[in-house]
């Protein structure tokens, strides 16, 4: 059994609405998440049971839970709306893993809230599964992220485009505090809220903030560089969030709320997947700079915080911000030399960069693939197609750093994914569970995504980028 507790609850009434639990009309385990549910110390068997499954799909709560809709507010696509919260989920409880950290228990798929707007409350099983595939290939690349527990079929059907099974995900995070959560109560003036949030989430996410000079700033600088930290890892592996809207930004610095999201095959700053993302805000280059604008909402938020004077506030505020692009440069490019072989820092290396993914573009180069490929070029001999002038410039930099080539093309191995969750590997998995009830191939597409570094018996397809005629163009929120 889980002992719950739920420190959420003990903040004041106006920052969630408990819930009683929706009865699922007949909740099925579609997969639980084994090796995972160990490492939290929750025991499989359980989980499986009836009482178990019943948990996961949030028709029963378990004792110390108090299950909660979450209010947040968030801009989206740049527009504020002052109030959103959790339309389609519930903060079941939090739990400690044996490894000390504190997590959140959330259900996505549970049914409608007073924050539902017109929803349904309800999830359909192929986003479900798309975010399972895809947090945990995050996982397994040593990205922070929220982790999929299970999913749970709930025998119900769900109404969109077309009619759909629907399913609930369970999902664990560090936490479920979004930059539209502390947006929420500044919007309405009610900085005692603010305070009260920050104070959570200090000693929640941040102990060592409280014990700063300036507690409210150091944690503002925290979520900064969590955030900054973050997004170099999305661009490094070619992620795209696809919906980075302020309440989909996590203040742990997790990626959360997959929605349409999608790794990038050819490579294209541009690349934009989302069927919502008209004017490709969110596109794979402008993530950074979002992400950015998404830390000056938050700081705006904290204001109050900051100072003694509305001046003092603002100057502390805006240096906060002013340091999220050093960080995330710094970052990126810590990432992106690793990918390219190199151990030392020198001044031209961003240019070296730029060189490639120039080089990249121009070929339409398939951004995974190419990083793999230049771990078997370091010497002699042509370099992959379009690559050749650059090419000889990168073997002149690896060259002065006289390391061994063998040692350089296992680092390079070593943090170049061979195995993403390719967007028409991951379409035909959920097409196959959602048309025929068919899980094997999304357990297929698992089993590599989840060991995503040295190559796997039989699994070349999984490696390969998609064909002309398999190309995915455009990814939906399912919502
Ligand atoms: P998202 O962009 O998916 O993170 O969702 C944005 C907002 O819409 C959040 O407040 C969600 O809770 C809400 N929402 C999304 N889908 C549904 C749904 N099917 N029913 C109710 N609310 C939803
Ligand atoms: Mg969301």
């Amino acid at each position: 059994m889980l002992a719950f507790d739920n420190s959420y609850a003990r903040l004041p009434e106006r920052f969630y609405t408990r819930m009683d639990p929706a009865r699922v009309a007949a909740p099925k385990l579609l997969r639980l998440n084994v090796p995972f549910a160990r490492k939290l110390g929750l025991d499989p068997d359980w989980l499986a049971s009836s009482d178990g499954v019943a948990m996961l799909a949030g028709s029963a709560m378990p004792e110390g839970a108090a299950a909660l809709a979450l209010v947040y507010a968030g801009h989206q696509f740049g527009h504020f709306s002052p109030q959103l919260g959790d339309g389609r989920a519930l903060l079941v409880g939090e739990f400690e893993a044996p490894d000390g950290q504190r997590y959140d228990l959330h259900l996505k798929g549970s049914g409608r809230t007073p924050y539902s707007r017109g929803g349904d409350g309800r999830a359909a099983v192929g986003p479900v599964l798309r975010e399972y595939v895809v947090s945990e290939a995050m996982a397994a690349l040593g990205i922070p992220t929220s982790r999929t527990l299970a999913a749970v079929a709930t025998g119900e059907r769900v109404f969109r485009e077309r009619i759909l099974p629907g399913a609930v995900l369970a999902r664990v995070a560090k936490s479920h505090i979004r930059v539209g959560t502390f947006e929420y109560f500044a919007a309405r003036g009610d900085g005692e809220a603010v305070k009260a949030l920050a104070d959570y989430a200090i000693r929640r996410h941040d102990p060592a903030a409280a014990r700063a000079a300036q507690p409210y700033r150091a944690f503002l600088d925290g979520v900064v560089a969590r955030t900054a930290a973050l997004i170099a890892r999305w661009m490094a592996v070619g992620f795209i969030h696809g919906v980075m809207n302020t309440d989909n930004m996590s203040v742990a610095g997790e990626t959360i709320d997959y929605g349409p999201c999608a790794f990038m095959d050819d490579y294209h700053p541009g690349t934009v997947f989302s069927s919502i993302d008209h004017q490709g805000r969110y596109a794979y280059a402008n993530q950074p700079r979002i992400a950015h604008w998404n830390m000056a909402r938050l700081a705006q938020a904290l204001a109050p915080l900051l100072g003694e004077d509305e001046d003092a506030a603002v100057a502390s505020a805006q240096a906060a911000i002013d340091a999220f692009a050093g960080l995330f440069e710094d970052a990126y490019l810590a990432h992106m030399r690793a990918k390219i072989g190199l151990e030392t820092a020198m001044p031209d290396d961003a240019l070296l960069i730029e060189g490639l993914l120039a080089a990249m573009a121009g070929q339409k180069a398939d951004f995974t693939l190419t990083f793999r490929q230049l771990a078997q070029h370091l010497g002699e001999g042509p370099m992959p197609d379009g690559l050749d002038a650059w090419g000889g410039e990168w073997r002149k930099r690896i060259a002065a750093e006289g390391r061994n080539p063998a040692d350089i093309s296992a680092g390079m191995d070593a943090v170049n994914p061979l195995y993403i969750p390719r967007n028409h590997l991951v379409e035909e998995a959920l097409t196959a569970a959602e048309i025929n009830g068919d899980l094997e191939p999304l357990d297929a597409l698992l089993r590599v995504v989840t060991a995503p570094f040295a190559p796997q018996a039989h699994a070349a397809r999984y490696a390969a980028p998609p064909l002309p005629h398999e190309i995915v163009e455009a990814t939906f929120c399912g919502t």
